[in-house]
């Protein structure tokens, strides 16, 4: 069994499939979730800093959870979140519906296109290159 460290609380926890934090971090990142997306829900204005103070959560987190489309931000809300592709508005993902459609033509249409600088990346972090540089 492998085990890792906690990315919440940094506790050794028994690391299960894709998996990045230990059980109790994860019912209480859960908790939060919740919490956010019901004062989302009465203050549809509230800035991003203000709604990470109240529910105890980074804006990092919130951002995530509207990256990973857990969380839509509403048109009359101040908020918005640039589009990987274009930098424009999104409510919530990562891509602008433009850039949404676009990216869904290029992959139907054209499979290479040598001025695609919409595709994808499947590793956008960018992660491993880094901890390379730092060797
Ligand atoms: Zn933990
Ligand atoms: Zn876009």
């Amino acid at each position: 069994m492998e085990v890792r460290n906690c990315r919440g609380c940094g506790r050794l926890f028994n690391y299960l499939q894709g998996q990045q934090m230990c059980p109790a971090c994860m019912a209480d990142l859960e908790d939060k979730f919740q919490s956010v997306k019901e004062f989302l829900r009465e203050n549809p204005k509230a800035p991003l800093n203000v709604i990470a103070e109240k529910n105890d959560v980074s804006v990092k987190q919130i951002k995530q959870w509207v990256r990973e489309e857990r969380l839509t931000f509403t048109e009359e809300s101040q908020i918005t979140l640039e589009c990987e592709a274009c930098g424009g508005k999104v409510l919530t993902g990562r891509f602008c519906d433009k850039c949404r459609t676009s990216l869904q033509n290029e992959f139907s249409s054209a499979y290479k296109r040598p001025t695609a600088t919409l595709t994808p990346k499947k590793n956008t972090n960018g992660k491993d290159k880094m901890r390379f540089l730092d060797n």
